[in-house]
């Protein structure tokens, strides 16, 4: 649990509908990454309206908004042609039939010529669906036990994957050796004896899992790029050995790209990085922040759910509101210029943290690609979750965080999350936001020296 830390400004709006939340939601939130264990102490400022790269509080506070709903905003707030196709398709056509349409046939056309490796794709409406339906898929293909996932991820919910996101060292084995941890109560007792749990990044590793386990592996899923400990880039031909080895010994290949897909490329992260995978879980970037996710990959793959060999169902997966906002999404996505702004402008973002934290005498790493990358107060190079488990100054990002949203600039209290850019911050939003990361840095500075 985060100290507790006053809000200053403090926002008595929001800490009266926290308190009138929390009668009726639990912890006062809709999900644990809005509540107070993860970081958002007192209480988390409460929501009036976003707007392009602008949210406002119900304080009248206004911020240039780097949490972007935890990823999906790409295109902004209420980006008007995505709104605009929503509704019109609701009032023209309807939201749910539990039957196909032609809209569906069109969104899924432009998944599959975006994205590298997907031939076939189907939607859903949630990144752990996604993500559940890979796993799920991949033992359905092979006929083999076991998963290989990383320390350090976050894959979703699902009980096939919940597990050593980001579990404490004690508990976790040796570096060499690392063993499953849940990462919440409640799963069905066993499934660690399907896991073989490693650390990313580390190709000898991998190399010795690969020769040991290799024939009994189902999938090796992976983040091409860690997102959910903060950001750690893949070392340099990580990602395309393990192309090599999974190929090598039969094991489908995915990539959790819910966070890359969409955002480091029209093609994902598999186009940035040149890796393909079999399959491909995507959520965050696809619908300018309605819920939707889809699974996609090689043909072979996919057609087990056509066989019937693999159900995959939902009554919800497809519908209207989400094939609309894809739809129009990717539309605006593939507009020429499109990745050359968002990488021109969060690139200016994250060497200008980098600059301010050196200017500043603060030891730190900023890692990332252009619109998604974090700030590491650390005094030791990041390259694994456990890397980040010893070194970053949580005290210190704390500190970071409350003076840039006194500043007026606003993203997830803790260092295991990221800041996003979307195509709707200007350049004088990111002017805005290094001149109150000069002040806010200084402040870390003054702290770091009193400690
Ligand atoms: N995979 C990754 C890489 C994620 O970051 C997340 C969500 N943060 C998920 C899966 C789960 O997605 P959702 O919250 O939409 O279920």
């Amino acid at each position: 649990m985060p100290p507790p830390v006053a809000l200053d400004p403090a926002l008595p709006r929001s800490a009266d509908l926290f308190a009138r939340a929390s009668r009726s939601l639990p912890g006062g939130v809709g999900s644990s990454a809005r509540g107070v264990r993860a970081g958002w102490t007192p209480y988390p400022p409460f929501v009036a309206s976003g707007d392009g790269a602008r949210l406002t509080d119900v304080d009248g506070h206004e911020y240039v908004d780097y949490l972007l709903g935890l990823g999906p905003m790409l295109l902004g707030h209420r980006h008007p042609e995505v709104t605009e196709a929503v509704v019109r398709a609701i009032r023209d056509r309807g939201t749910v039939f539990g039957l196909p349409y032609d809209l569906e046939a069109e969104a899924a056309e432009k998944v599959v010529a975006a994205v590298p490796s997907v031939e076939m794709v189907r939607f859903a409406n949630s990144g752990s669906e996604a993500v559940g339906t890979a796993v799920r898929l991949a033992r359905a293909a092979t006929g083999r036990p076991l998963i290989l996932r990383f320390e350090g991820m976050y894959h979703g919910w699902m009980d096939t994957v919940y597990w050593s996101n980001h579990p404490g060292l004690q508990a976790a084995g040796p570096d060499s050796h690392p063993v499953p941890v849940a990462a919440g109560a409640g799963l069905a007792p066993g499934i660690e004896a399907s896991l073989v749990i490693l650390q990313w990044n580390d190709v000898a590793a991998l190399e010795t899992a690969m020769a040991e386990y290799g024939d009994r592996i189902a999938a090796v899923i992976t983040e091409p790029m860690m997102l959910n400990t903060g950001c750690i880039m893949p070392l340099p031909g990580y990602l395309a050995r393990m192309r090599e080895l999974t190929t090598r010994h039969g094991v489908v290949l995915i990539f959790d790209e819910v966070i890359t897909g969409f955002r480091l490329a029209l093609g994902g992260a598999q186009a940035y990085f040149g890796v393909t995978p079999d399959l491909t879980a995507m959520a965050k970037g696809i619908a300018g922040g309605f819920p939707v996710a889809a699974i996609g990959g090689r043909r072979e793959l996919m057609e087990l759910m056509a066989d019937g060999r693999y159900s995959h169902s939902g009554t919800y997966n497809s519908n209207v509101v989400a094939m609309a906002a894809v739809s129009a999404t990717l539309d605006v996505l593939a507009r020429p210029g499109t990745y050359e702004g968002l990488f021109s402008r969060g690139n200016r973002l994250l060497d200008g943290l980098r600059s301010v934290a050196a200017a500043n005498g603060v030891a730190a790493e900023v890692q990332g690609a252009g619109p998604v990358g974090q700030l590491w107060f650390t005094d030791a190079p990041i390259r694994t979750y456990r890397d980040a488990a010893r070194h970053v100054r949580a005290e210190r990002f704390t500190t970071w965080w409350q003076a840039m949203l006194a500043r007026g600039v606003l993203f997830h209290p803790s260092q295991f999350e990221n800041l996003f850019v979307s195509t709707a911050h200007t350049d004088a939003d990111v002017d805005q936001t290094l001149e109150a990361a000069s002040a806010a840095m200084a402040a870390v500075a003054d702290a770091a020296t009193a400690s």
